[in-house]
């Protein structure tokens, strides 16, 4: 049937026409709109290993951006579900544009600041904090809200969370892993390695 044909046409051809979207975890920051707050996809990869989705589960992703990680934690499978939670309005509107497109519609947006935009909100497996964790008891309502075995991931690029994430680790114990990424660049002429900001990763079940 001319129908069958076209889909096996469509994939010997992917690449030139088609946009290629692995079944791994890291899709291109190009296929995501942001406005540069955006988890890159190097560290996006790592935290989405980390979080390590299991069917049925809920993640909350506080500080959501662009969505990226709620939107590949739903892609992973269809019985997983996210809640975003974004205190920036455009950035909200974003996460819904991106979560059309990439057809995970049954994302949740929260507008609005954590920890008081948490509240009220089913209790979640896991929980990603890509932003607002620092000095403002995001970290505390987020352990306390994890269900028994949920992981919880946080990323920090500045000082001042790095700070809190280390001290979470002291406390509380599970996996403090720096990641530096440097990808190839033009310079000038020739190619350079351009460094990203090292980012600390604080990783732990609950
Ligand atoms: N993981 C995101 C990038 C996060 S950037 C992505 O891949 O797109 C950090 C975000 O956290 C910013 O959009 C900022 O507006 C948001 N943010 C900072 N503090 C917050 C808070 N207390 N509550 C909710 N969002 C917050």
């Amino acid at each position: 049937p001319v129908d069958a044909l076209n889909v096996v046409a469509v994939e010997v051809t992917a690449g030139e026409n088609a946009r290629v979207l692995p079944f791994g975890f890291g899709l291109a920051d190009d296929l995501f709109e942001h406005d540069g707050q955006i988890t890159k996809r190097e560290i996006r990869a790592l935290t989405l290993s980390a979080l390590s989705p299991r069917r049925g589960e809920l993640l909350w992703d506080i500080g959501a951006g662009s969505g990226s990680i709620g939107i590949e934690w739903m892609l992973a499978h269809p019985s997983l579900s996210a809640i975003t939670i974004e205190r920036d309005p455009a950035r909200a509107e974003r996460i819904a544009l991106n979560a059309a497109r990439f057809g995970v519609p049954g994302l949740k947006i929260v507008t609005g600041a954590a920890p008081a935009a948490l509240e009220g909100l089913p209790a979640p497996d896991a929980i990603f904090i890509g932003g607002g964790g620092s000095g403002d008891g995001v970290l505390d309502v987020a352990l306390a809200s994890l269900k028994s075995g949920g992981r919880l991931v946080a990323n920090a690029v500045t000082l001042d969370m790095e700070a809190v994430l280390i001290a979470a680790h002291s406390r509380h114990g599970g996996a403090l892993t720096r990641i530096e990424v440097a990808r190839a660049a033009p310079i000038g002429t020739m190619t350079g390695w351009r460094s990203a900001m090292p980012v600390t990763q604080w990783a732990w079940v609950k």
